[in-house]
Protein backbone atom coordinates (compact mmCIF):
# COMPACT_ATOMS: atom_id res chain seq x y z
CA UNK A 1 0.00 0.00 0.00
CA UNK A 2 1.24 3.69 -0.43
CA UNK A 3 1.00 5.98 2.82
CA UNK A 4 1.47 8.81 2.79
CA UNK A 5 1.90 10.89 6.38
CA UNK A 6 1.73 14.37 6.66
CA UNK A 7 4.39 15.60 9.43
CA UNK A 8 7.50 14.51 10.81
CA UNK A 9 7.36 14.93 14.25
CA UNK A 10 7.86 11.88 16.64
CA UNK A 11 4.33 10.34 15.71
CA UNK A 12 5.00 10.79 12.06
CA UNK A 13 8.71 9.39 11.92
CA UNK A 14 7.62 6.78 14.43
CA UNK A 15 4.63 5.69 12.35
CA UNK A 16 6.48 5.66 9.48
CA UNK A 17 9.23 3.57 10.60
CA UNK A 18 7.01 0.54 11.72
CA UNK A 19 5.11 0.96 8.26
CA UNK A 20 8.15 0.84 6.39
CA UNK A 21 9.18 -2.24 8.61
CA UNK A 22 6.26 -3.76 7.74
CA UNK A 23 6.67 -3.78 4.47
CA UNK A 24 4.48 -0.09 3.31
CA UNK A 25 5.90 2.10 0.86
CA UNK A 26 5.54 5.41 3.39
CA UNK A 27 5.98 9.13 1.78
CA UNK A 28 6.53 11.61 4.64
CA UNK A 29 5.51 15.00 3.65
CA UNK A 30 6.00 18.40 5.98
CA UNK A 31 7.36 21.47 6.00
CA UNK A 32 10.06 21.74 7.90
CA UNK A 33 11.78 18.62 9.65
CA UNK A 34 13.02 20.78 12.24
CA UNK A 35 10.36 23.05 13.51
CA UNK A 36 8.19 20.11 15.67
CA UNK A 37 8.12 19.57 19.68
CA UNK A 38 9.58 16.50 19.03
CA UNK A 39 13.31 18.41 18.84
CA UNK A 40 13.20 20.14 22.07
CA UNK A 41 11.26 17.52 24.03
CA UNK A 42 12.47 17.00 27.46
CA UNK A 43 11.85 13.17 27.23
CA UNK A 44 10.94 12.68 30.38
CA UNK A 45 8.46 9.14 30.18
CA UNK A 46 6.31 10.31 32.96
CA UNK A 47 3.11 9.17 33.39
CA UNK A 48 3.13 9.42 37.08
CA UNK A 49 4.84 12.17 37.63
CA UNK A 50 2.64 13.74 35.50
CA UNK A 51 -0.32 13.11 37.38
CA UNK A 52 -1.95 10.97 34.77
CA UNK A 53 -5.20 8.76 34.96
CA UNK A 54 -7.88 7.00 33.36
CA UNK A 55 -7.63 6.85 29.85
CA UNK A 56 -4.37 8.66 29.69
CA UNK A 57 -3.06 6.80 31.71
CA UNK A 58 -3.71 3.33 30.38
CA UNK A 59 -2.48 4.62 26.83
CA UNK A 60 0.65 5.80 28.50
CA UNK A 61 1.29 2.39 30.19
CA UNK A 62 0.54 0.85 26.95
CA UNK A 63 3.68 2.98 25.56
CA UNK A 64 6.07 3.09 28.25
CA UNK A 65 5.99 -1.18 27.79
CA UNK A 66 6.65 -0.82 24.00
CA UNK A 67 9.21 1.80 24.41
CA UNK A 68 11.72 -0.71 25.08
CA UNK A 69 11.11 -2.54 21.38
CA UNK A 70 10.82 0.65 19.65
CA UNK A 71 14.33 2.02 20.66
CA UNK A 72 15.73 -1.33 19.61
CA UNK A 73 14.44 -0.99 16.30
CA UNK A 74 15.32 2.58 15.91
CA UNK A 75 18.82 1.94 16.82
CA UNK A 76 19.15 -1.56 14.75
CA UNK A 77 17.87 0.05 11.41
CA UNK A 78 19.68 3.79 12.10
CA UNK A 79 23.16 2.44 13.58
CA UNK A 80 22.67 4.88 16.32
CA UNK A 81 22.77 4.59 19.66
CA UNK A 82 19.79 6.45 21.55
CA UNK A 83 20.10 7.02 25.22
CA UNK A 84 16.95 5.59 26.73
CA UNK A 85 16.77 4.14 30.50
CA UNK A 86 13.98 3.20 32.40
CA UNK A 87 15.43 3.40 36.37
CA UNK A 88 12.73 5.70 37.45
CA UNK A 89 12.17 9.40 38.10
CA UNK A 90 12.24 11.45 41.39
CA UNK A 91 9.28 13.36 41.65
CA UNK A 92 10.18 15.48 44.18
CA UNK A 93 7.95 17.64 46.63
CA UNK A 94 9.74 21.29 46.97
CA UNK A 95 7.45 22.68 49.53
CA UNK A 96 5.73 20.88 52.24
CA UNK A 97 2.62 21.75 51.00
CA UNK A 98 3.52 19.97 47.48
CA UNK A 99 4.86 17.01 48.95
CA UNK A 100 1.81 16.09 51.16
CA UNK A 101 0.14 16.02 47.87
CA UNK A 102 2.89 13.90 46.49
CA UNK A 103 2.89 11.81 48.75
CA UNK A 104 -1.25 11.38 48.88
CA UNK A 105 -0.88 10.69 44.80
CA UNK A 106 1.69 7.95 44.86
CA UNK A 107 -0.19 6.17 47.55
CA UNK A 108 -3.18 5.68 45.05
CA UNK A 109 -0.46 5.29 42.16
CA UNK A 110 0.88 2.44 44.36
CA UNK A 111 -2.58 0.81 45.01
CA UNK A 112 -2.90 0.27 41.44
CA UNK A 113 0.07 -1.87 41.65
CA UNK A 114 2.71 0.60 40.33
CA UNK A 115 6.56 0.88 41.75
CA UNK A 116 6.16 3.56 44.27
CA UNK A 117 9.18 4.25 46.83
CA UNK A 118 8.14 6.95 49.49
CA UNK A 119 11.62 8.54 50.54
CA UNK A 120 12.59 11.17 53.06
CA UNK A 121 15.00 13.70 53.90
CA UNK A 122 18.24 11.72 54.20
CA UNK A 123 16.71 8.79 51.65
CA UNK A 124 15.86 11.51 49.18
CA UNK A 125 19.35 12.91 49.20
CA UNK A 126 21.13 8.62 49.15
CA UNK A 127 18.99 8.81 45.99
CA UNK A 128 20.39 11.98 44.25
CA UNK A 129 23.06 13.87 46.47
CA UNK A 130 23.13 16.73 44.63
CA UNK A 131 19.68 17.83 45.91
CA UNK A 132 19.15 21.00 47.94
CA UNK A 133 18.99 20.41 52.18
CA UNK A 134 15.76 22.28 52.08
CA UNK A 135 14.01 19.27 49.93
CA UNK A 136 12.10 17.79 52.41
CA UNK A 137 10.93 14.54 50.21
CA UNK A 138 9.83 13.02 47.37
CA UNK A 139 8.95 9.58 45.77
CA UNK A 140 10.60 7.62 43.01
CA UNK A 141 8.11 6.48 39.97
CA UNK A 142 10.37 3.25 39.31
CA UNK A 143 8.22 2.43 36.49
CA UNK A 144 9.15 5.72 34.60
CA UNK A 145 12.20 6.17 32.18
CA UNK A 146 14.01 8.72 30.10
CA UNK A 147 14.95 9.12 26.24
CA UNK A 148 17.35 11.77 24.48
CA UNK A 149 14.52 12.74 22.18
CA UNK A 150 17.43 14.84 19.70
CA UNK A 151 18.89 11.86 19.70
CA UNK A 152 16.00 9.52 18.81
CA UNK A 153 14.46 12.22 16.30
CA UNK A 154 18.27 12.02 14.35
CA UNK A 155 17.93 8.56 14.39
CA UNK A 156 14.58 7.96 12.81
CA UNK A 157 15.50 10.55 10.26
CA UNK A 158 18.50 8.32 9.29
CA UNK A 159 15.84 5.13 9.82
CA UNK A 160 13.93 6.49 7.05
CA UNK A 161 16.67 6.62 4.75
CA UNK A 162 17.67 3.70 5.40
CA UNK A 163 14.56 2.27 5.02
CA UNK A 164 13.95 4.26 1.41
CA UNK A 165 11.18 6.60 2.97
CA UNK A 166 10.78 9.63 1.00
CA UNK A 167 10.64 12.74 2.78
CA UNK A 168 9.53 15.46 0.82
CA UNK A 169 9.64 19.16 1.95
CA UNK A 170 6.10 21.05 1.54
CA UNK A 171 3.62 23.14 3.26
CA UNK A 172 0.18 21.08 3.05
CA UNK A 173 -2.64 24.13 2.54
CA UNK A 174 -5.37 21.66 2.19
CA UNK A 175 -6.90 18.20 2.36
CA UNK A 176 -9.55 17.54 0.07
CA UNK A 177 -11.95 15.50 1.78
CA UNK A 178 -14.96 13.80 0.77
CA UNK A 179 -17.48 12.02 3.98
CA UNK A 180 -15.18 9.76 5.23
CA UNK A 181 -12.47 9.58 2.78
CA UNK A 182 -9.71 11.66 1.91
CA UNK A 183 -9.20 12.35 -1.61
CA UNK A 184 -6.11 14.21 -1.96
CA UNK A 185 -3.37 16.66 -0.18
CA UNK A 186 -2.54 19.79 -1.52
CA UNK A 187 0.68 21.20 -1.26
CA UNK A 188 2.44 24.77 -1.85
CA UNK A 189 4.33 22.62 -4.24
CA UNK A 190 2.35 19.25 -5.24
CA UNK A 191 -1.10 17.39 -5.05
CA UNK A 192 -0.19 14.01 -3.20
CA UNK A 193 -2.13 10.99 -3.78
CA UNK A 194 -2.14 7.58 -1.59
CA UNK A 195 -4.00 4.87 -0.50
CA UNK A 196 -4.15 5.69 3.16
CA UNK A 197 -3.05 9.29 5.18
CA UNK A 198 -1.55 9.58 8.73
CA UNK A 199 -1.65 13.06 9.59
CA UNK A 200 0.63 13.91 12.36
CA UNK A 201 0.72 17.44 12.15
CA UNK A 202 1.39 18.36 15.87
CA UNK A 203 0.40 22.06 16.71
CA UNK A 204 -0.38 22.90 13.57
CA UNK A 205 -3.17 20.88 13.11
CA UNK A 206 -5.86 23.31 13.26
CA UNK A 207 -4.60 25.29 10.24
CA UNK A 208 -4.92 22.09 8.29
CA UNK A 209 -7.15 20.07 9.85
CA UNK A 210 -9.60 22.25 11.36
CA UNK A 211 -9.13 20.57 14.68
CA UNK A 212 -9.19 22.37 18.14
CA UNK A 213 -4.99 22.07 18.79
CA UNK A 214 -3.38 25.21 19.76
CA UNK A 215 0.45 25.65 20.83
CA UNK A 216 1.96 25.97 24.24
CA UNK A 217 5.31 27.34 23.74
CA UNK A 218 7.99 25.51 26.12
CA UNK A 219 11.42 26.90 26.70
CA UNK A 220 14.15 25.16 27.61
CA UNK A 221 18.26 25.26 28.88
CA UNK A 222 20.61 22.62 27.54
CA UNK A 223 23.14 23.07 30.27
CA UNK A 224 26.45 20.61 30.76
CA UNK A 225 27.41 20.55 34.86
CA UNK A 226 26.91 18.42 37.70
CA UNK A 227 24.77 15.79 36.71
CA UNK A 228 22.35 14.17 38.78
CA UNK A 229 21.05 10.26 38.90
CA UNK A 230 18.04 10.49 37.96
CA UNK A 231 15.36 12.66 36.01
CA UNK A 232 14.34 15.06 39.11
CA UNK A 233 10.79 16.12 38.42
CA UNK A 234 9.00 19.07 40.81
CA UNK A 235 6.27 22.06 40.23
CA UNK A 236 9.35 24.68 39.78
CA UNK A 237 11.58 22.59 37.69
CA UNK A 238 12.33 19.08 35.74
CA UNK A 239 16.20 18.43 35.94
CA UNK A 240 16.69 15.66 33.05
CA UNK A 241 20.08 13.93 33.33
CA UNK A 242 21.40 12.90 29.75
CA UNK A 243 24.51 11.15 28.50
CA UNK A 244 26.97 14.62 28.27
CA UNK A 245 24.42 17.12 29.20
CA UNK A 246 21.16 18.11 31.32
CA UNK A 247 18.08 19.67 30.06
CA UNK A 248 16.62 22.17 32.79
CA UNK A 249 12.93 22.35 31.73
CA UNK A 250 10.46 23.74 31.11
CA UNK A 251 8.19 27.27 30.76
CA UNK A 252 4.38 26.71 29.75
CA UNK A 253 3.60 29.48 28.08
CA UNK A 254 0.19 30.92 26.31
CA UNK A 255 2.20 32.99 23.57
CA UNK A 256 0.89 31.39 20.07
CA UNK A 257 4.05 30.52 17.62
CA UNK A 258 6.29 32.95 18.98
CA UNK A 259 9.59 31.43 18.73
CA UNK A 260 11.91 33.77 20.84
CA UNK A 261 13.83 32.79 24.14
CA UNK A 262 12.86 35.44 26.74
CA UNK A 263 14.48 36.92 29.62
CA UNK A 264 11.80 35.88 32.08
CA UNK A 265 11.27 32.91 30.56
CA UNK A 266 14.58 31.53 30.95
CA UNK A 267 15.39 33.07 34.26
CA UNK A 268 12.84 31.15 36.01
CA UNK A 269 14.14 28.37 34.30
CA UNK A 270 17.36 28.99 36.26
CA UNK A 271 15.33 30.02 39.27
CA UNK A 272 13.87 27.14 39.80
CA UNK A 273 16.45 24.56 38.60
CA UNK A 274 19.19 26.42 41.12
CA UNK A 275 16.71 25.79 44.43
CA UNK A 276 16.18 22.03 43.53
CA UNK A 277 19.81 21.61 42.58
CA UNK A 278 22.46 24.73 43.55
CA UNK A 279 25.40 23.20 42.74
CA UNK A 280 23.81 23.83 39.01
CA UNK A 281 24.78 27.73 39.38
CA UNK A 282 28.27 26.28 38.14
CA UNK A 283 26.61 24.78 35.18
CA UNK A 284 27.55 25.76 31.70
CA UNK A 285 25.05 27.10 29.30
CA UNK A 286 25.03 25.07 26.08
CA UNK A 287 21.66 26.11 24.36
CA UNK A 288 18.10 27.47 24.83
CA UNK A 289 15.51 26.04 23.32
CA UNK A 290 11.82 26.79 21.93
CA UNK A 291 9.38 24.35 21.31
CA UNK A 292 5.34 23.85 21.07
CA UNK A 293 3.49 21.54 22.71
CA UNK A 294 0.54 20.34 20.84
CA UNK A 295 -2.81 21.42 23.09
CA UNK A 296 -6.13 20.67 23.10
CA UNK A 297 -8.88 21.84 25.43
CA UNK A 298 -9.13 18.70 27.72
CA UNK A 299 -5.91 18.14 27.80
CA UNK A 300 -6.42 14.59 25.65
CA UNK A 301 -4.79 13.81 22.34
CA UNK A 302 -7.04 14.03 19.58
CA UNK A 303 -7.27 10.53 17.46
CA UNK A 304 -9.97 10.08 14.14
CA UNK A 305 -10.27 7.30 11.74
CA UNK A 306 -11.61 7.41 8.23
CA UNK A 307 -12.27 5.11 5.38
CA UNK A 308 -8.76 5.99 4.26
CA UNK A 309 -7.45 8.23 6.91
CA UNK A 310 -6.00 8.68 10.11
CA UNK A 311 -5.88 11.11 12.54
CA UNK A 312 -2.58 11.32 15.33
CA UNK A 313 -2.74 15.25 16.78
CA UNK A 314 -3.14 16.49 20.19
CA UNK A 315 -0.05 14.86 21.84
CA UNK A 316 0.28 17.74 24.37
CA UNK A 317 3.26 17.18 26.94
CA UNK A 318 3.56 13.78 26.43
CA UNK A 319 4.04 12.95 22.98
CA UNK A 320 7.48 11.47 23.45
CA UNK A 321 5.84 8.95 25.67
CA UNK A 322 2.66 8.38 22.98
CA UNK A 323 4.95 7.69 20.50
CA UNK A 324 5.44 4.06 19.97
CA UNK A 325 1.24 3.32 21.15
CA UNK A 326 0.92 5.98 18.72
CA UNK A 327 2.39 3.79 16.21
CA UNK A 328 0.81 1.37 16.83
CA UNK A 329 -2.65 2.33 16.68
CA UNK A 330 -1.80 3.38 12.73
CA UNK A 331 -0.12 -0.67 12.46
CA UNK A 332 -2.84 -2.33 13.72
CA UNK A 333 -5.64 0.04 11.71
CA UNK A 334 -3.83 -0.04 8.59
CA UNK A 335 -2.43 -3.45 8.53
CA UNK A 336 -4.98 -5.99 10.44
CA UNK A 337 -8.20 -3.19 10.02
CA UNK A 338 -8.26 -3.42 14.25
CA UNK A 339 -9.69 -0.06 15.30
CA UNK A 340 -7.79 0.73 18.74
CA UNK A 341 -9.96 1.38 21.94
CA UNK A 342 -8.43 4.66 22.02
CA UNK A 343 -9.75 5.75 18.99
CA UNK A 344 -13.22 5.73 20.69
CA UNK A 345 -11.38 7.62 23.96
CA UNK A 346 -10.15 10.37 22.29
CA UNK A 347 -12.32 11.18 19.29
CA UNK A 348 -13.01 14.44 18.32
CA UNK A 349 -16.35 13.95 18.45
CA UNK A 350 -15.71 14.87 22.20
CA UNK A 351 -15.77 18.57 21.21
CA UNK A 352 -19.15 18.51 18.88
CA UNK A 353 -22.03 20.70 19.99
C1 LIG B 1 9.69 22.24 26.03
C2 LIG B 1 8.97 20.92 25.80
C3 LIG B 1 9.22 19.85 26.64
C4 LIG B 1 8.57 18.63 26.44
N1 LIG B 1 8.88 17.58 27.25
C5 LIG B 1 8.29 16.35 27.01
C6 LIG B 1 8.66 15.23 27.80
O1 LIG B 1 9.50 15.33 28.70
N2 LIG B 1 8.07 14.02 27.51
C7 LIG B 1 7.14 13.87 26.51
O2 LIG B 1 6.64 12.76 26.30
N3 LIG B 1 6.77 14.94 25.74
C8 LIG B 1 7.32 16.17 25.99
N4 LIG B 1 6.96 17.26 25.24
C9 LIG B 1 5.83 17.11 24.30
C10 LIG B 1 6.27 16.50 22.98
O3 LIG B 1 7.42 17.16 22.51
C11 LIG B 1 5.15 16.62 21.93
O4 LIG B 1 3.93 16.12 22.44
C12 LIG B 1 5.51 15.81 20.68
O5 LIG B 1 6.80 16.17 20.25
C13 LIG B 1 4.51 16.03 19.56
O6 LIG B 1 4.97 15.33 18.44
P1 LIG B 1 4.25 15.45 17.04
O7 LIG B 1 4.96 14.52 16.12
O8 LIG B 1 2.79 15.30 17.22
O9 LIG B 1 4.46 16.99 16.61
P2 LIG B 1 5.74 17.81 16.21
O10 LIG B 1 6.99 17.21 16.73
O11 LIG B 1 5.46 19.22 16.58
O12 LIG B 1 5.81 17.66 14.63
C14 LIG B 1 4.77 18.15 13.79
C15 LIG B 1 5.31 18.17 12.38
O13 LIG B 1 4.22 18.46 11.48
C16 LIG B 1 4.68 19.31 10.48
N5 LIG B 1 3.55 20.05 9.92
C17 LIG B 1 2.60 20.73 10.62
N6 LIG B 1 1.71 21.29 9.75
C18 LIG B 1 2.12 20.95 8.52
C19 LIG B 1 1.63 21.24 7.21
N7 LIG B 1 0.53 21.97 7.02
N8 LIG B 1 2.28 20.75 6.14
C20 LIG B 1 3.39 19.98 6.30
N9 LIG B 1 3.90 19.68 7.53
C21 LIG B 1 3.27 20.15 8.61
C22 LIG B 1 5.67 20.23 11.18
O14 LIG B 1 6.55 20.83 10.26
C23 LIG B 1 6.38 19.22 12.11
O15 LIG B 1 7.45 18.62 11.45
C24 LIG B 1 7.61 18.49 25.40
C25 LIG B 1 7.37 19.57 24.54
C26 LIG B 1 8.04 20.78 24.73
C27 LIG B 1 7.78 21.92 23.79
Amino acid sequence: MNILIVGSGVVGLSTALDLALSGERVTVVTRNYEEGASWVAGGMLAPLSEELEGDLLDLSVDSLNLYGDFIGRVEEVSGIKVFFEREGILRLGVEEEELGEVYRRAERYREMGFKVEKLGPSEIRAEEPYLSEKIEGGVLYGDEGNVDAEKLMDALLIAMNQLGVRIVVDDVVEVEKRDRRVESVKGLKDVYRADFYVFATGSWSRATLNLPVFPVKGQILKVKGPEPRKVCYSRISYIIPKEGYVLLGATSEDAGFDTRNTLEGVGSLIDGAVKVMPSLKEAELLDIKVGFRPGTPDGKPIFDAGDNYLVLVGHYRNGILWAPVSSRIALDLIQKGVRSRYLDSFSPSRFEG
